[in-house]
């Protein structure tokens, strides 16, 4: 079976930013990755927001990212890893292609956003249908759009889109919001928004982008047609963490715990990016987070006396 010092879980930002510093830290580095490189910014149409790479589309930031990898001398599979167990100190991650062992995890396997589950929202992801305000909101300058949602993401990203958009409609499944006081206070003192009550969203429509939503009042049953060009949705953020929940313990929200260097509860194992507690969701603060747990890793294993690779 290969032996690795250091596997690394998911090929997002944190996770290919992990493999460069456990790679040129001369660690036998191996990062599985189910799809594409790059995870959720792969989709993202332009970042404007990575320092030092303005006006870059996001898979071209994620390929650069895999090359810098893999020129590093991190191996990078594709394969979708199925469990991680613990034998005899180390880690066994088995995916479709079979088992490896490694000395270290770190796990940065990313999170999904909830979606509506509507009509015509999987169609237009990337044309109107947005997860991420502070990635698309600039997009929709000078135009009405729609958030969706009614805890702190929805009302922290629609005063976001207000820098942005004419009007912002804030469509919520009940009367009141679940989000921070503050953030209420604020939202409700801003006047491009204007809040639509015990509304759900049931079709969103357009040819080649959004251009209109069908809504539904939940307690008169009332149905309505709004015009706009882009709907974000926070409805939640799922962490893909089942496959380390028998590990380490999770928060309410399946979230790991880690402390200031990544390391979770359990010897050996780190976390970066989406997948731990109060992430800052954003690509660059992912990729510190893989940095960070990397560097962990390889304090972790000078420290098992584990001898680096020679230099070639
Ligand atoms: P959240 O707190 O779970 O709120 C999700 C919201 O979406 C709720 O208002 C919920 O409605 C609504 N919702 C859920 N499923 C829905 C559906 N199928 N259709 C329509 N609406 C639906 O999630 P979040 O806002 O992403 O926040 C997640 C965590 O991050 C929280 O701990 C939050 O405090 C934190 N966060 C903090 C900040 C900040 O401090 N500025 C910013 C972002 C996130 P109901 O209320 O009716 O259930």
């Amino acid at each position: 079976m290969d032996i690795y010092d250091i596997a690394v879980v998911g090929g997002g930002p944190a996770g290919l930013s992990a493999a460069l510093y456990a790679a040129r830290a001369r660690r036998r580095t191996v990062l599985l990755e189910k799809a594409g490189a790059g995870g959720q910014i792969a989709l993202t149409s332009l970042v404007e927001n990575y320092p030092g790479a303005p006006d870059i589309d996001g898979y071209t930031l994620s390929e650069r990212m895999r090359e810098q990898a893999e020129k590093s001398g991190a191996e990078i599979r594709y394969t979708e890893v199925r469990s991680i167990r613990r034998d005899d100190g180390d880690f066994i991650v088995e995916s479709d292609e079979g088992d490896l062992r490694s000395r270290t995890i770190i796990y940065a396997a990313g999170a999904q956003y909830n979606r509506l589950g509507v009509p015509g929202e999987e169609r237009l992801i990337g044309k109107g249908v947005s997860y991420c305000a502070t990635c698309d909101a600039a997009f929709f300058r000078g135009q009405d759009v729609a958030v969706v949602g009614g805890g702190d993401a929805a009302l922290d990203e629609a005063l976001f889109v207000t820098r942005y958009a004419a009007k912002v409609y804030l469509i919520h499944r009940r009367d009141a919001f679940r989000a921070q006081r503050v953030l209420q206070e604020r939202v409700f003192a801003e006047p491009k928004i204007q809040i639509i009550w015990d509304t759900v969203v049931e079709v969103i429509e357009g040819e080649e982008s959004v251009e209109r939503l069908r809504l539904r009042n939940v307690r008169t049953d009332e149905r309505t047609t709004l015009p706009v060009s882009a709907i974000f949705i926070f409805i939640g953020q799922t962490p893909n963490t089942t496959l380390v929940r028998d590990l380490v313990p999770l928060d309410a929200g399946g979230h790991i715990a880690v402390d200031l260097m990544m390391r979770t509860a359990v010897p050996g194992l780190f976390a970066a990016g989406d997948v731990r507690v109060q992430s800052a969701r954003q690509a660059i603060s992912a990729a510190g987070d893989g940095a960070t747990a990397a560097i962990a890793a390889d304090h972790y294993l000078s420290e098992l006396a584990v001898a680096v690779a020679a230099a070639d």
